[in-house]
């Protein structure tokens, strides 16, 4: 299980108003209303290791990498369907690599499904993920609309950086792994080195990441990716 935390508050944009319940809240049966002005909503992970270890961090887009996109959102429990061998992965590089999960849920915002909903799934895949022996320091999600242009959701690296600024997370040999090529950009803009999985919409974006970013190494999923990684 997650605990939700207070964000970064630090970065300049304006004040969100996002009806996120908490898990406290969730427990009580009332909404609470968390008004705020957090530029995305990061959540350590109970147990995790402290970020300030000095291991480079390897920062995860979610949908496409860890579990299959879908093309009306993750917005139930039934939606979600992991990758084969993305948990394997998981662990195997949360062993040597402080591991991020940062990830667009603009469905938050837009209120497409209860914001309760979406943090409750996202909180199953950790789970799972981390009854299966991996190690996650956090996630960082990323609730706004695309119309606010907010500082966190990628392209724009303000999850990894609220990452760096929360736990301490090193961006320097540090890594950031999706689907999309808004994902390298996000790497790339943070200092990161990328790595663009051909599962989810990595065969799309294929080609213009590649145009884009000549450096982003190219696998065909997390899992035969890490190779490639950890050498
Ligand atoms: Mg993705
Ligand atoms: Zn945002």
């Amino acid at each position: 299980m997650t605990t939700a935390r207070e964000g970064a508050p630090r970065d300049r944009q304006p004040p969100t108003r996002i009806g996120l319940r908490s898990n406290r809240a969730s427990r009580s049966g009332g909404r609470l209303l968390v008004t705020t002005d957090r530029p995305c909503v990061v959540i350590r992970h109970r147990g995790a290791r402290d970020g300030r270890t000095g291991r480079p961090t390897v920062f995860l887009d979610r949908d496409g990498v860890l579990i299959e996109n879908r093309g009306a959102h993750v917005r139930r429990a039934s939606d979600v369907v992991l990758i084969p061998g993305a948990v394997d992965a998981v662990r195997r590089l949360s062993a040597c690599r402080d591991v991020v999960i940062v990830t667009n849920q603009a469905v938050i915002e837009r209120d497409l499904a209860p914001a309760e909903e979406i943090l409750a799934i996202h909180r199953s895949i950790v789970d799972t993920l981390t009854a299966a022996g991996a190690d996650l320091t956090g996630s960082v999600i990323c609730p706004h609309d695309p119309a606010r242009r907010c500082m966190c959701r990628k392209p724009k690296p303000g999850m990894l950086m609220a990452a760096s600024r929360a736990w301490g997370c090193r961006l320097k040999d540090g890594w950031m792994i999706g689907d999309a090529i808004t994902d390298v950009q996000a790497g790339a803009a943070a200092g990161c080195r990328t790595m663009l999985v051909r599962t989810g919409r990595g065969a799309v974006h294929k080609g213009d990441t590649r145009r884009a970013h000549p450096d982003c190494v190219i696998a065909a999923s997390l899992s035969r990716g890490l190779d490639r990684l950890l050498t």
